[in-house]
């Protein structure tokens, strides 16, 4: 067998602490890894660097920006997905998301900056613009937010400034829903909620955004009124829609989509009409053995992906019936600072903690390459003895200048 690994990218990013990027934390080396030294070893693999943009499934071949062209016998199709923005495209400048390594050091550049700004700014009005900052979105991205945001006011920037008090900073997270982390159990969102209150955070939910801009967010009131906040940081942690050739693979093969663009795959994992296109991940709207969407995590990647690795292997080895596709749910975890994280986990609820370090050992082990584990450990022991935060970097391009999908 022979495999090709398709990426516009060189590298593997490890989404889940993206977030310590942005909140200089780590640096993007120590969450990335590139592929070609991931699949080194494994000889009858050959990595591409290239983007897909379209696909003729009938003739089994995929073309590529460049004008390449590469035919398959059997297609993984795992492109994830990209931010949505709710048909606002217009508020991506003023508000980045939290998606790529770009964006990742662009808001880091943003927080950053911001700090720097309110320090020389006189004017009250504007010097509390600077020191205000604001979070669309309650779910694990904005709470993680939210927390490290609280942290750097409190305690990491809590000395190293002379016109401000960091720890003055208001941190607000709006959410249309009635809790954060919503689709978590309603006792680990009370949690969650008291640890972003301990930490300065304030939760505003049930509210929808209305307008965003460079000045700051407008949003409505589950009475109905509009509230205006004056920031110069808005960060997006809103929903999530499918990259570009996700769309064009549906168009071109029929396939039935979600809402958001996700592909309605089959229960073996394959799109219908084509039993060797496999769609996995963020792309896919797989389901469970009730009929339930499964969510778009890294463990539904991971194992829908290992999953269609051993489907072709099988088809490869004769005609049999293989079992469907069957997600092994081993549990959610958001972290919300320091020692605080809640885990519902084979329906155990666990929180503070011992829920925190569940969650520094399960990022530990999936962060890909053994260097970068070990790495990632000595430096989130150094910051947890000296609350510092050894990437405080403001580098980065703009946000508008930033990749995007
Ligand atoms: C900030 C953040 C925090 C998260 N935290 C968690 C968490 O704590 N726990 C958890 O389980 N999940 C978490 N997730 C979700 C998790 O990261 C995703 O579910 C998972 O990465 C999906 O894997 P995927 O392979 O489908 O897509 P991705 O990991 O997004 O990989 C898609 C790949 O396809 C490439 N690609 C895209 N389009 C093309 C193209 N046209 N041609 C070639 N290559 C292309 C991209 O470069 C990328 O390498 C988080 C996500 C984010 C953004």
């Amino acid at each position: 067998m022979e495999v090709t690994l398709l990426d516009r990218r060189n590298f593997h990013l490890f989404q889940p602490l993206l977030y310590q990027v942005a909140t200089g934390s780590l640096s993007p080396g120590e969450i990335c890894a590139p592929l070609r030294s991931i699949l080194s070893r494994q000889k009858n693999t050959r990595v591409l660097l290239g983007e897909a943009v379209d696909i003729d499934p009938r003739a089994g071949t995929l073309t590529l920006k460049d004008g390449g062209q590469f035919e398959y016998d059997s297609l993984i199709v795992s492109t994830g997905s990209k931010t949505s923005y709710y048909g606002q495209d217009g508020w991506r400048t003023s508000a980045p998301s939290l998606k790529t390594v770009e964006e990742a050091t662009a808001i880091r550049h943003k927080i950053l900056f911001a700090f720097e700004a309110a320090e020389r700014e006189t004017d009250p009005g504007k010097r509390t613009a600077w020191l205000t900052f604001v979070i669309v979105g309650a779910g694990a991205t904005g709470v993680e937010l939210g927390g490290a945001l609280g942290e750097i006011a409190r305690h990491t920037l809590r000395y190293d400034f002379r016109s401000i008090h960091p720890p003055d900073a208001r941190i607000l997270i709006l959410d249309g829903s009635p809790r954060v982390l919503p689709s978590y159990p309603p006792d680990l969102s009370t949690h969650a909620e008291g640890s972003l209150r301990d930490l300065g955070v304030t939760v505003k939910s049930g509210v929808k955004v209305t307008a965003v801009d460079a000045g700051g967010v407008t949003y409505e009131e589950p009475g109905g009124g509009h509230q205006r906040v004056e920031s110069k940081t808005v960060l997006w942690a809103g929903g999530v829609t499918v990259t570009t050739f996700g769309r064009k693979l549906a168009e071109r093969t029929g396939a039935p989509t979600a809402r958001a663009g996700h592909i309605e795959v089959n229960p073996d994992l394959t799109v219908p009409g084509f039993p060797n296109i496999y769609v996995v991940g963020d792309l896919a709207l797989a389901k469970n053995r009730e009929g339930k969407p499964l969510p778009g995590v890294a463990q539904v990647a991971m194992q829908g992906g290992a999953y269609a690795a051993k489907a072709i292997v099988a088809r490869l080895n004769g005609p049999k019936d293989l079992e469907p596709f069957h997600y092994f749910d081993k549990g959610d975890l958001a972290v919300i600072g320091r020692g605080r994280a809640v885990a519902n986990i084979f329906g155990w609820h666990l929180s503070g903690l011992f829920a925190w370090l569940v969650w520094l050992f399960v990022h530990l082990m999936y962060l890909v390459q053994f260097q970068s584990r070990i790495l990632v450990f000595v430096q989130w022991g150094m910051e947890y003895l000296t609350f510092s935060r050894g990437a405080r970097l403001i580098t980065g391009e703009p946000v508008k200048d930033a990749e995007v999908e």
